[in-house]
C-alpha cells in the first residue's frame, strides 16, 4: 500500500508546476559556465582589479567574455558585463543579443543591467547577490518589460560560496597591503 503523507500530493503538484514554469518560461542555466566566470574574475584579480567576471552564451557557445578593468583603463564603463557585451556584439555583428544569456559572478550594477536589457539579453544568471538591497531593487525594476524592451529573466545566488570566497579573499589581501 502506498502511504501518502498529508500535503504530499500538493508538494508533487507544486514541483510539477515549478518544473513547467521553468521549462516553459525560465532559462536553461548551466552551472558549469560559472567555472569560466570565476576564471575571468580571478584574471581581474591578477591585474589588481576587484574580481568580477562575465560571459555571454548563445546556443551553448561562449560569444563574449569580460572581466573588470576599471582601474587599469581608468574608466567606469570598463565593467565585466559591458566588456562581454561589446565582444558579443562584435562577434555576431549585431547589437541585438537575442537568445543570449549572461553569466556574472555578482549581480550587475544598474548601468550594466540597463545595457543587458537594451541588448535584449534573455537571461541573467548571477552567482551571488549584491549585498546592497538598493541595487537589487533598482535592477529588478530595470529588468521589467517596458515599451521598447522585453523582460529580462534574472536569477541570482546560483553559486554563492565560490563567488563569496573569491571576493573576500581579494578584499582580505587588499587590507593586508
Ligand atoms: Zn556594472
Amino acid at each position: 500500500m502506498k502511504v501518502v503523507e498529508p500535503g504530499q500530493n500538493r508538494k508533487i503538484a507544486a514541483l510539477r508546476f515549478n518544473f513547467h514554469v521553468h521549462f516553459l518560461f525560465g532559462g536553461n542555466m548551466k552551472k558549469e559556465y560559472f567555472d569560466k566566470v570565476f576564471q575571468y574574475a580571478k584574471k581581474a584579480e591578477s591585474i589588481g582589479e576587484v574580481p568580477i567576471g562575465a560571459i555571454i552564451v548563445k546556443n551553448d557557445e561562449i560569444i563574449g567574455i569580460g572581466y573588470n578593468k576599471k582601474e587599469r583603463k581608468k574608466s567606469i564603463v570598463e565593467h565585466a558585463e559591458l566588456i562581454a557585451i561589446k565582444q558579443a556584439e562584435k562577434k555576431i555583428d549585431n547589437w541585438r543579443l537575442n537568445d543570449c544569456d549572461i553569466y556574472v559572478s555578482l549581480d550587475p550594477c544598474p548601468m550594466c543591467a540597463s545595457a543587458i536589457k537594451q541588448a535584449r539579453i534573455k537571461n541573467v544568471y548571477s552567482a551571488l547577490n549584491n549585498s546592497d538591497p538598493n541595487n537589487l531593487n533598482i535592477i529588478t525594476k530595470i529588468f521589467e518589460k517596458d515599451s521598447t524592451n522585453p523582460k529580462v529573466n534574472f536569477e541570482s545566488n546560483l553559486s554563492p560560496e565560490k563567488a563569496k570566497e573569491i571576493l573576500s579573499s581579494f578584499f582580505e589581501k587588499q587590507r593586508n597591503i
